[in-house]
């Protein structure tokens, strides 16, 4: 699996946004990004222009829609038709989701714990989902210096219970791009993680449909899981048992947040409940550690805690890899 850095949460001035298609992509490349989804709200007006200034600049896009609504925000990637925002009402969100699930949309639930009226009409998430299982992923951080917001910390609980629940829902980090990026604040960018040796705009859909992604400020981390000849990552699911887990920490696009001065303390092993099953103290960027565990639980993440602009904090995160009885 190769990882590369995208961000799945952009506007240009075909919404709210100050970019143009161009400025957007030159922006992108800028940040050291490989790809990015072209999120508006409520049109698809970018996507043409975007898709053509991208290209030569060698960025991919996954082209997409923010469903704006009175009731909350709904990211909807690879679907043009995004008529059906009008009608999205908080109970029918389950028969909209169904309806662009069964034509191949790619659809995240946005910043579900921004602050509503009067801060921000429609942003707070309202809608009453019976069936998380349409959904294919959550946006868990979202805007700038997202772990300092409680909102994002609300979302990882959030988030946290669904896997519980049993749901499968891949986290994204969204920079929710509308205006040139502050370079005294962290930013969190998505990996995805990608068969392939380049970064397509498939590649990153098939990522997210995956559950292969890795959120972070700071370096890359990511992690698998062993035993005898078979091994798994993120993203898959394993049956329960003995794995001997590898913890990988990469400090790739460094010049993107050595002004942090990010200080790495410890790496953890969350599981069902938010329940920390390993941990360990790691003061470098860079780690290789292993780590035999026997796993009786359904989801198994690695996070990076330590210090970002001065404040304890969440540095990054993996997706789970799951596990299964069988
Ligand atoms: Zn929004
Ligand atoms: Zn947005």
């Amino acid at each position: 699996v190769n990882w590369f850095p995208v961000e799945l949460h952009c506007h240009t001035k075909h919404s709210d946004g100050d970019f143009s298609p161009a400025e957007l992509i030159e922006q992108a490349k800028i940040f050291g990004l490989k790809g990015i989804a072209l999120t508006d709200h409520n049109t698809v007006a970018g996507w043409e222009e975007t898709c053509s200034c991208a290209e030569k600049a060698g960025i991919c896009v996954l082209p997409g829609v923010e469903w704006t609504t009175y009731f909350g925000h709904m990211l909807v990637l690879q679907q043009k038709d995004c008529g059906g925002w009008m009608d999205l009402q908080p109970d029918r969100i389950d028969a909209a989701t169904a309806d662009l699930r069964a034509r191949g949309g790619t659809i995240g639930a946005a910043h579900p714990f921004e602050p509503g009226n009067p801060v921000g009409t429609g942003c707070h998430w309202d809608f009453s989902v019976r069936h998380w299982e349409n959904f294919h992923y959550y946006e868990v951080m979202n805007g700038e210096n997202p772990m300092e917001k409680v909102r994002n910390r609300k979302s990882l609980l959030a988030w946290t219970s669904l896997l519980d629940h049993g749901y499968r829902l891949t986290p994204t980090s969204g920079i929710d791009w509308h205006s040139q990026l502050n370079k005294e604040f962290s930013y969190a960018c998505t990996y995805v993680g990608v068969p392939e040796k380049d970064c397509t705009a498939q590649g990153m859909n098939h990522a997210i449909l995956s559950g292969r992604t890795s959120l972070t400020m700071g370096p890359l981390l990511t992690m698998e899981v062993c035993r005898e000849s078979q091994c798994g990552g993120i993203g898959d699911v394993c049956p329960n048992g003995r794995y001997t887990f590898l913890l990988h920490l990469d400090p790739r696009r460094a010049e993107h947040w050595r002004h942090l001065d990010l200080q790495p303390r410890e790496v953890r092993l969350v599981t069902n409940g938010g329940r920390v099953l390993f941990q360990s103290p790691c003061g470098e960027c860079k780690l290789e550690s292993s780590v035999m565990l026997d796993v009786q639980t359904s989801w198994c993440r690695a996070e990076l805690w330590g210090v970002v602009r001065d404040r304890e904090s969440l540095i990054a995160m993996t997706a789970p890899i799951y596990f299964s009885q069988t």
